[in-house]
């Protein structure tokens, strides 16, 4: 079945001149610093620059990446091997235009991102899931079939199964239900939270900006057109027309990193660096019968504690001078006699996506581990190391 664009008008690729971008860019600014709701819309535009391929550019595209999936797909013809894409999304370095849309929600500008990837790239750039409605899945996320509980992987969840069972099981010893991926293939029914998220804020929105999609997949689309037929302002950023181009009151032709690049200096607002954030949790268990406690560590989600994170890839821990022990799936658990008067030595390896170096952390003994305690863990790529704070406020900006 062919899902990329069949009309070749379609897939025509347009640039603005630069006069014309200054003058839609300057516009654009003024209605975001004016206005009460924005939202953004994303599809697989803004995460080309980031070596993701998207799925219907044309076979003669500009981008990089080369043409879309599902073109090469249509024409029955390989990805070259000049295309410049990453091998691992896993590994995949938020864009410009990802940390722009971060640094507007964590400003209150933004309302809420709603987006058709499941390249995991919003959650890793920092976006609150709070502010995220992602309409098509997340390939780091994973959900229990009875409870619904939430499970996020530092790894791709997705085994290729047409019924999306996963194979793990949640971790609530009253539920065990089954866990699915959380990716929406082709016909089937997008997540009712999401799309009612989404259709929520498009119906509060007063300016909607879509970055990078061909507006050809419905029901997504339908939240951005119900935005114009509101008769609210929708500018779509898109190198190809789309299916809602009279409907927009702009249509941008350049690259999403160049729209969000040239509307951040315009609202005078810098665009962070990408720093890497994770939450560590650390429940010590005393059993007063045993005369033992017992250390969990576990990865949480940074903006939600409610979310496990599975972020290790394994644990080695150090008891005095005694070899040390190393501990390869979760739960992350080792019991320590209350006797104990040795120190613990805790290193914490992460699936290195990043080449994330090891973290240290150490306790005087036993009776030094609190009951509960969690810190915040962000990591710099660039300078390799990283930086640890009790304070859930102190964004890594
Ligand atoms: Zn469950």
């Amino acid at each position: 079945m062919a899902h990329g664009i069949s009309d070749p008008e379609c897939k025509k690729e347009y640039f603005d001149s630069q006069i014309e971008l200054n003058a839609k860019l300057d516009q654009l600014a003024q209605w975001i610093k004016e206005s009460q709701h924005f939202i953004v819309f994303t599809g697989a535009g803004v995460s080309t620059s980031t070596g993701i391929p998207d799925f219907r550019s044309a076979m003669d595209t500009v981008l990089p990446t080369g043409p879309g999936e599902w073109e090469l797909q249509d024409n029955k013809k390989f990805r070259s091997n000049k295309a410049k894409i990453i091998d691992d999304i896993q590994q995949a370095i938020p864009s410009p235009s990802h940390m722009a849309l971060v640094e507007l929600q964590r400003r209150g500008i933004l309302k809420c991102l709603i987006s058709q990837n499941c390249d995991g790239l919003h959650l890793r750039s920092g976006m609150n899931p709070a502010y995220v409605a992602e309409l098509h899945g997340n390939m780091n996320l994973e959900t229990c079939e009875k409870c619904h509980a939430k499970y996020l992987r530092d790894f791709d969840t997705d085994m290729n199964r047409s019924d999306h069972y996963t194979g793990r099981r949640c971790d609530k010893s009253d539920c065990r239900g089954q866990l699915k991926d959380s990716l929406i293939n082709f016909g089937e029914n997008l997540p009712e939270d999401e799309l009612n998220k989404a259709f929520n804020h498009a119906e509060k929105a007063d300016v909607c900006l879509v970055l990078g999609s061909s507006l050809t997949v419905t029901p997504a689309s339908d939240i951005p057109r119900q935005v114009a037929k509101r008769k609210k302002k929708l500018i779509i950023g898109n190198l190809q027309r789309t299916p809602l181009y009279n409907r927009a009151i702009i249509n941008i032709h350049t690259f999403s990193d160049t729209i969000m690049k040239g509307l951040m200096e315009r609202l005078n607002i810098p665009i962070p660096p990408w720093i890497l954030r994770r939450r560590v949790r650390i429940i010590c268990q005393n059993d007063p019968d045993m005369n033992k406690s017992k250390i969990n560590i576990e990865g949480r989600d940074p903006d939600n504690a409610e979310i496990p994170f599975t972020l290790f890839k394994s644990i080695q821990m150090t008891i005095g001078d005694r070899k040390k022990q190393e501990l390869n799936c979760e739960p992350f658990s080792i019991e320590i006699s209350n006797k104990n008067i040795h120190s613990i030595s805790i290193r914490l390896h992460f699936f290195g996506h990043y080449n994330e170096v090891p973290f240290d952390f150490h306790y005087i003994n036993i009776r030094n581990v609190p009951k509960e305690e969690q810190f915040y863990l962000f990591y710099n790529p660039l300078k390799g190391e990283w930086r640890k704070t009790i304070d859930e406020t102190d964004l890594p900006i």
